[in-house]
């Protein structure tokens, strides 16, 4: 996702984990549920009644669940909803809801069976599901999870590392449009005057997802939307599509008043896909729907139905950086997830690099360079400099939005792209993306694909760069001496100034005096180098001309 700074320093509440959470209000950031390895939801067929006019929904979702062990506990994450009734493979069910988890009791010995739990509920979401005005006066309903409120609207595994399949029956008011992740299973239909829900005048609406997905990314958005078609991408490169020619339908749905508005920001939005099915591989999802929406963020990359802030869209301003960045996230983020939030990085840090890519493909180095700097800028300028980039010690999950995960993880591609060559890295992330779509995976994951792809032991520059804190700070001294006159040798010192708690860094890069560059390894607090000339260099030499190592050049003694 892409932050929106302003409401972030709200999100203060720590995480208490796990078995006895503390109540939960609402906009506080519920606790964790249990995640017994032996749970694992393969899908979920949700069905959802909402109106305009009314501040209650009524779900229904039936799960279907893998027992994976003889616990005879069955935990589910919900809150805040009314139930009204639990029922497994027909029979109505005892259970327990206290803070934050439903605890179903399961028949003994059902290892390597599926359940079908089937939950009614009902009543006003404190969070999650947010039914509210937009920017223009409307009353609207978009899903916003990040990164563990799927609960507070849809009984779930509530937990990235658990994807699965999922089917979406919604009952909404006739002037709304539903989009949803996955395809449009059929066209809308009126609603059965029994529905649940609302009894406002409804259409039903159903979407379709056909590959598993976390449930932070599970939504569902309604509203008065005008839809237009950017255009189709990834052709024979998506085989998740379901269109006959295997191509991605890529649109975007936007209050009636923003469609001028909105022109600009998603242009480019085929081009996006296809250069990352390029760069990448195949499209993980059958379509993507660009949202206008009331999420918290700046933008949040919902597989294939991506919801962006309404307010930046109804300005009038062109959010195309925002646009990159969740797109990439389809494939980094949705596709191949990380199964522990404090792996963020591969989803944000990710998502920062390749959405920057984009336009170092599509406006050149020049543009793409300058987002680098910034990037690097705030890295080092962010209050998060002494903690690392996987930091498990952080219990609000709020505060891993932070410059680690973003454009300290986009550099770190960036730095190893610069080690391995482009052929290499791209070779590598290909092999990644291919290895874990639809996966989740850690860091270790992806550090084992770059080694073997490049023959090299990489330890090192993962250990330095995400798991320990800080980034070098150096300082250059050159002294020239010389016998005849002009003949030569330089005499190069560099220094790691960077406080002791921070790591000496290996830093493989080159020195330049103009385009005559030297090799050097920087990899201790003082490093000496020298080299022959055959005349005097009228200017001090550069260390890393190119950009590809993430430091701070310092003068101060
Ligand atoms: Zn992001």
């Amino acid at each position: 996702m892409t932050k929106k700074y302003t409401t972030l320093s709200l999100l203060l509440l720590s995480f208490l984990f796990p078995q006895e959470p503390e109540p939960i209000k609402s906009g506080v950031a519920p606790p964790r549920g249990i995640y017994a390895p032996a749970v694992n939801a393969l899908h979920y067929d949700v069905e959802l009644g909402i109106g305009e006019k009314s501040d209650w929904i009524e779900g229904r979702v039936k799960i279907k669940v893998a027992v994976e062990d003889d616990s005879p506990i069955l935990p589910i994450d919900f809150t805040g909803l009314e139930i009204n009734t639990i029922v497994i493979e027909g029979r109505q069910v005892k259970y327990r809801h206290r803070k934050g988890v439903i605890r179903i009791p399961l028949e003994s010995n059902r290892i390597g069976d599926t359940v079908l739990v089937e939950i009614f509920y009902k009543g006003k979401p404190d969070d999650g599901l947010i039914l509210g005005k937009n920017v223009h006066g409307d009353q609207t309903a978009f899903v916003d999870n990040w990164p563990n409120r799927t609960r507070f609207w849809l009984p779930s595994i509530d937990h990235p590392s658990d994807k699965a399949t999922v089917n979406y029956t919604v009952h909404a008011p006739e002037i709304w449009k539903v989009i949803a992740n996955g395809y449009q299973s059929s066209q809308p239909t009126e609603t059965p005057e029994n529905a649940i829900g609302p009894k406002e005048d409804r259409l039903t609406w159903k979407w379709e997802v056909t590959v598993p997905i976390s449930p932070y990314n599970m939504v569902i958005g309604a509203a008065e939307f005008e839809t237009r078609i950017i255009g189709l991408a990834a052709c024979g490169e998506a085989p998740a599509s379901q269109r006959e020619d295997g191509c991605v339908e890529v649109t975007y749905w936007v209050y009636p008043e923003d469609v001028i508005n909105a022109e600009p920001s998603f242009r480019r939005a085929v081009d996006m896909v296809d250069y990352f099915t390029q760069t990448i591989g195949p499209f993980p999802f059958e379509k993507l729907a660009n949202v206008q929406s009331s999420t918290r963020y700046g933008g949040m990359e919902n597989a294939s139905a991506i919801f962006y802030s309404e307010n930046g869209i109804a300005k009038g301003r062109n959010i195309e950086g925002t646009v990159s960045h969740e797109i990439a996230h389809q494939w980094f983020g949705d596709a191949v997830t990380e199964s522990n939030w404090y792996h963020l990085w591969l989803s944000e840090g990710f998502a920062t690099y390749f959405g920057a890519l984009f336009f170092e493909f599509a406006d050149g180095a020049d543009t793409f360079n300058k987002q680098m700097d910034k990037s690097r800028k705030s890295v080092i300028k962010s209050k998060v400099t002494n903690f690392p980039i996987i930091d498990s010690n952080e219990k609000d999950l709020f505060k891993l939005l932070n410059s680690n995960n973003y454009p300290k993880g986009g550099w770190v591609l960036h730095m190893l792209r610069g080690l391995l060559g482009d052929d290499i890295f791209f070779r590598g992330i290909k092999a990644y993306y291919k290895r874990y779509t639809h996966q989740v995976v850690l860091t270790e994951d992806f550090q084992k694909v770059m080694e073997k792809t490049s023959g090299q032991d990489l330890n090192w520059f993962f250990q330095q760069w995400l798991y320990q804190p800080g980034y070098p700070q150096l300082k250059h001294e050159e002294n020239w001496e010389s016998n005849d006159g002009t003949k030569g040798v330089m005499k190069v010192r560099i220094l790691q100034m960077q406080k002791t708690a921070w790591p000496i860094f290996k830093l493989p890069t080159e020195i330049c005096w103009y385009n005559d560059c030297k090799s050097i390894e920087i990899n201790q607090r003082i490093n000496e180098f020298q080299f022959n000339f055959d005349t005097k260099p009228t200017l001090s030499g550069i260390i890393d001309p190119k950009g590809w190592v993430l430091k701070d050049l310092v003068s101060k003694k």
